[in-house]
């Protein structure tokens, strides 16, 4: 060889040990990338961890809470707001109502023909978006918007049917925003939630706002129960099942009310009612515990809200912010490695991907994650994700669900201990050894929202971590049914109770 070939033979030797410096550089760095996105993982489980213990703590939390919240108003986040409500629907009612359901991304109206002995004979619901622009417009322009889908729904249902043949007749309105209600029919708004902002609104008295709209469009109709989405859950359910103690709504927000005995809310003293109990609408939405496993994700999410050190318990289990606290995991993820690809702009894009999307995800049973991929790709701009951070993207949304899942369940139970239904001895006592499973009485819960009806691994986690808390022998006497459209047409039959009896049946001295 002469020396020219002993020099391009050197040469080569360099070259290709550079290469594979360089391919092995590479793949270190790689690894060392990866090792990250799996440390950041096991960070966020670690951190969103709901074991039993926590999830017992969450419970006793909330059931003191719920007491401070009764016992003086501003007592605890939790308002425990009195809804006037003390009868509710038993079945026997009978009739054609409607009701009215504004509180989300859906605004329903219904009809509904009720045949006593606990029987609904007919319905019919239609369901209408509420425009973007009307969320943040003025009140009048809002309940426009509704008295006028409510003219054209009767309209078209009726067969032709004069709307003076509606003269009179009752009205639900289920209002699933904070209400101070000040008699079964009446009440003025607290504050917006869920991305509402009519300004002008707050304050005001929700029903005379419709009412002077139903008047505007030529409706003489008579509202008679203004309710929360979960009253209208509670009454509907306890039209079907007299067991029925408390109810509780995972939507796109979330909120809980529970029949509770008139003497024990001391913030109201002197509270008559006829039957001795009242629905207590808790604004659960607003609850917060030190014992609530709270992520830097969480943490974000609340700073970068339109409510700020609100609401805290709904940004961690509701439709409208799951989807987020997974986009920014990933967007996480997706600055300290490439497992995603070059850094998509759509990540930081507040709420692109949905709760139903993110679902989507979670439950994508094919072997190559093809959804996953999919949404990935349609809704983030990631495109030839590598399968493992297919995986990776599950994974997050799995502990972020689950965590939500099992803290309304813990919420669940919380109730239930507050109203002695939960197999302990209350408050302040622990759980009992050896408890007599022959005093425990049969207790149901009614659920609604679409986190709940829709996200099969969400309500899986649910009824799991329920049944995990109360132990196997009390569980059984637990039951959650889930009650679809149940806000509306609660609020239907509240009005359709409540006009019945045609008289204030609760007092306030
Ligand atoms: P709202 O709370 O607006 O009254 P729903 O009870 O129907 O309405 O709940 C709608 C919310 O439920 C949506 O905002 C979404 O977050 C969630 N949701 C609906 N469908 C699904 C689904 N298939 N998977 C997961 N979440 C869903
Ligand atoms: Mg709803």
């Amino acid at each position: 060889m002469g020396k020219l070939g002993l020099g391009i033979a050197a040469a080569c030797a360099v070259a290709s040990c550079a290469v594979a410096a360089v391919m092995v550089g590479r793949r270190v760095r790689s690894r060392r990338r990866w090792w990250k996105v799996v440390t950041a993982v096991q960070e966020l489980e670690a951190a969103a961890a709901t074991p039993v213990g926590r999830l017992r703590q969450v419970v006793d939390a909330m059931a003191v809470e719920m007491h401070a919240g009764l016992a003086s108003e501003g007592g605890s986040k939790l308002k425990m707001l009195l809804t006037f409500v003390d009868n509710l629907p038993d079945g026997s009612e009978n009739g054609i109502y409607y009701a009215l359901h504004v509180g989300g991304t859906n605004f329903r109206i219904l009809k509904i023909q009720l045949g006593g002995q606990r029987s609904i004979l007919g319905r019919d619901v239609e369901r209408k978006p509420i425009p973007q622009s009307l969320m943040t417009s003025t009140s009048e322009e809002f309940f426009d918007f509704i008295a006028l889908a409510l003219k054209e729904f009767i309209e078209r249902m009726g067969n032709n049917l004069q709307l003076s043949q509606v003269r009179g007749k009752d009205l639900g309105f289920t209002f699933s925003f904070p209400v101070k209600q000040t008699s079964v029919s009446s009440g003025t708004l607290i504050k917006w939630t869920k991305g509402f902002a009519i300004e002008d609104m707050v304050e005001k008295d929700v029903v005379e706002c419709l009412q002077k709209a139903l008047s505007r469009r030529g409706l003489d109709m008579n509202v008679a129960a203004l309710v929360n989405d979960s009253v209208g859950t509670l009454a509907v359910g306890h039209f079907l099942d007299k067991d029925t103690v408390a109810a509780v709504v995972i939507g796109t927000g979330t909120n809980a009310c529970y029949l509770e005995r008139a003497d024990a809310v001391i913030k109201c003293q002197g509270l008559l009612s006829t039957s001795g109990g009242m629905v207590i609408n808790m604004e659960w939405g607003n609850f917060w515990s030190s014992h609530l496993p709270r992520t830097s994700y969480d943490t974000d999410l609340d700073v970068e809200s339109q409510n700020p050190n609100d609401q805290g318990f709904e940004k961690m289990i509701s439709g409208m912010y799951l989807g987020d606290i997974v986009r920014r995991v990933i967007h996480r993820l997706s600055i300290e490695s490439d497992i995603f690809g070059p850094l998509s702009y759509k990540l930081s894009t507040r709420f692109v991907l949905s709760t139903p999307l993110m679902a989507a995800m979670h439950e994508d049973d094919s072997p190559d994650l093809r959804e996953v991929a999919k949404i990935l790709e349609e809704t983030l701009d990631i495109r030839d994700v590598p399968l493992k951070a297919r995986k990776i993207m599950v994974k997050v949304c799995d502990v972020v669900t689950r965590r939500a899942a099992r803290l309304v369940a813990a919420g669940i139970v919380g109730i239930l201990k507050k109203i002695g239904r939960d197999g302990t001895g209350g408050i302040s006592s622990g759980r009992i050894k050896g408890y007599k499973s022959g005093k425990m009485r049969r207790t149901v819960v009614a659920v609604e929202g679409g986190l709940y009806t829709s996200y099969t691994v969400f309500r899986e986690y649910l009824n799991e971590a329920v049944a995990e808390i109360l132990g196997e022998e009390i569980a059984p006497y637990v039951i959650l049914k889930t009650m679809e459209d149940g806000s509306g047409i609660g609020a239907a039959m509240l009005a359709a109770s409540n006009s019945a009896r045609s008289v204030d049946t609760v007092q306030v001295l």
